[in-house]
C-alpha cells in the first residue's frame, strides 16, 4: 500500500529516474517504476540498506532523518550482479510541525544512473589518449631524424635521402590519421540525418575497385566483382558509400593478401524488392579469432597493430564504417573463421519508409 496519492505516485511513475520514500525508521514507504526496474529486490517495508548496501547512502538518510533539514548528495557503485554507478540526493520530507511519528515520510531518495555517462566518459578519455599516442610516435621519429640531418648526418647524401623518405612516410601517416579523424567526426555529426538521394550501388563497386585495382596487383591479389552488373539505386551518400567500399576492399587486400583473391558481391537479402541489399566483400586470407569479432569496430582496436601501421592502418577504417552504415539505417555484420577468410557483409535498406 502506498502513503502517496494516485495522482502523486503515478507522476512518480513517469520519472525515468529512480525514487524512494522512506520512513523515520529508514524503511521503504513507496518506490517508483524506475527504482523498481533498477532494484527488483526493493520491497515496500522493508529497511532500504536490505537492497542498497551503500555506507554513505545510508549516513546520508541518518543525517537528514535526524536533522530534520536539509538535503545530501553523494555517489556510490555497486559491483553485483554488474557494475553501475550511481547519484543519490537524500532530501528531507518530513512536516515538521508537528512531527508525527516514525513511520511517516522522512526522506526521498532521487536516484541516477551514472554508468552511461561514466562510459561514454571513459571512451572520451581512451580516444583522446589513443589518438595522441598515434600522432606522438610519428612525430618523435620525424623530430628524431630532424636532428639527426641538423647533426651526424650534415654532410652525408646518402642518409640524407634514406632518411627524408623516412620522413615523407611519418608525415604521410600523420596526415592519414588527421584525414580519418576528421571522416570519423564528420560522419558522426551527421548520422542522426539519414541520406535520401538515390545512389547506383553497382557504379560505387565499379568505382572503388577501379580505385583499388592498382593497390591489389601490387600485392599479388585479384579483385572479383561478381554482383550482377545491373544499375541499384538505393538512398545514400555517394562519397560515403564508396568510402565504406574502400575500406572493407582495402582490408581484404591486406589482411587476406595471403588467399590472393577478394570477392565483392551485391545482391538483395530476399525476393521482395524492397528486401535490403547485402554488399559483401570476401577475402581468403587468415581470417579473424572469434574473440576479436565483436570488438573490431571500435576506434583503434587492431588484431595485430604492428602489421596494422606496416600497412599504412589507422585503425580507424571500420569505425568509420560502421558509423557511414548506421546513418544509411544498415547493419555491419562480420564473420570470419580462422584460416579461412572473412566476410565483411553490410545490408542497407532500399527504401527509406524506416527513415
Ligand atoms: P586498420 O587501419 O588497422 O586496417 P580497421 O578499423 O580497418 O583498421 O580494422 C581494424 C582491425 O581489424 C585491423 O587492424 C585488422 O586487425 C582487423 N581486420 C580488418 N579487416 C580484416 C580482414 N579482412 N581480415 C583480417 N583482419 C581484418
Amino acid at each position: 500500500m502506498t502513503p502517496l496519492p494516485p495522482l502523486l505516485s503515478n507522476s512518480l511513475d513517469a520519472l525515468s529516474d529512480p525514487v524512494i520514500l522512506i520512513d523515520g525508521r529508514k524503511t521503504i514507504l513507496f518506490f517508483n517504476k524506475a527504482a523498481g526496474l533498477a532494484w527488483p529486490s526493493l520491497v515496500i517495508g522493508m529497511p532500504l540498506s536490505f537492497t542498497l548496501r551503500a555506507p554513505d547512502l545510508v549516513e546520508a538518510l541518518d543525517h537528514v532523518i535526524a536533522s530534520q533539514d536539509g538535503e545530501r548528495d553523494g555517489v556510490f557503485s555497486e559491483r553485483h550482479p554488474v557494475e553501475r554507478d550511481f547519484s543519490f540526493r537524500v532530501r528531507n520530507v518530513q512536516e515538521s510541525e508537528p512531527y508525527l511519528s516514525r513511520t511517516a515520510p522522512a526522506a526521498l531518495v532521487i536516484l541516477r544512473d551514472l554508468t552511461e555517462a561514466r562510459r561514454l566518459e571513459s571512451m572520451r578519455v581512451d580516444f583522446v589518449a589513443n589518438a595522441s599516442h598515434e600522432l606522438r610516435t610519428p612525430l618523435a621519429s620525424l623530430i628524431g631524424f630532424i636532428e639527426t640531418l641538423q647533426g651526424p648526418a650534415r654532410e652525408d647524401p646518402k642518409a640524407q635521402a634514406r632518411f627524408l623518405s623516412i620522413m615523407r612516410e611519418q608525415g604521410r601517416r600523420m596526415a592519414r590519421l588527421i584525414d580519418d579523424l576528421l571522416s570519423l567526426s564528420r560522419v558522426e555529426m551527421s548520422e542522426h540525418r539519414r541520406p535520401i538521394d538515390l545512389v547506383d550501388m553497382t557504379s560505387v563497386i565499379q568505382q572503388s575497385v577501379d580505385t583499388l585495382r592498382p593497390t591489389a596487383s601490387a600485392r599479388g591479389v585479384t579483385l572479383e566483382i561478381i554482383a550482377p552488373n545491373e544499375p541499384c539505386p538505393l538512398p545514400g551518400d555517394r562519397d560515403e558509400l564508396l568510402r565504406v567500399v574502400e575500406n572493407l576492399v582495402e582490408n581484404g587486400i591486406k589482411y587476406g593478401q595471403s588467399g590472393g583473391r577478394v570477392e565483392i558481391d551485391l545482391k538483395p537479402v530476399g525476393v521482395d524488392p524492397t528486401d535490403d541489399m547485402a554488399l559483401s566483400v570476401r577475402d581468403f586470407g587468415e581470417g579473424i579469432a572469434p574473440e576479436h569479432l565483436p570488438r573490431l569496430t571500435e576506434r583503434f582496436y587492431r588484431v595485430d597493430a604492428s602489421a596494422s601501421r606496416e600497412s599504412g592502418g589507422t585503425g580507424l577504417g571500420l569505425a568509420i564504417v560502421k558509423h557511414i552504415v548506421n546513418r544509411h539505417r544498415g547493419r555491419l555484420v562480420i564473420e570470419s573463421e580462422k584460416g579461412q577468410g572473412s566476410v565483411f557483409r553490410v545490408l542497407l535498406p532500399r527504401t527509406t519508409s524506416s527513415a
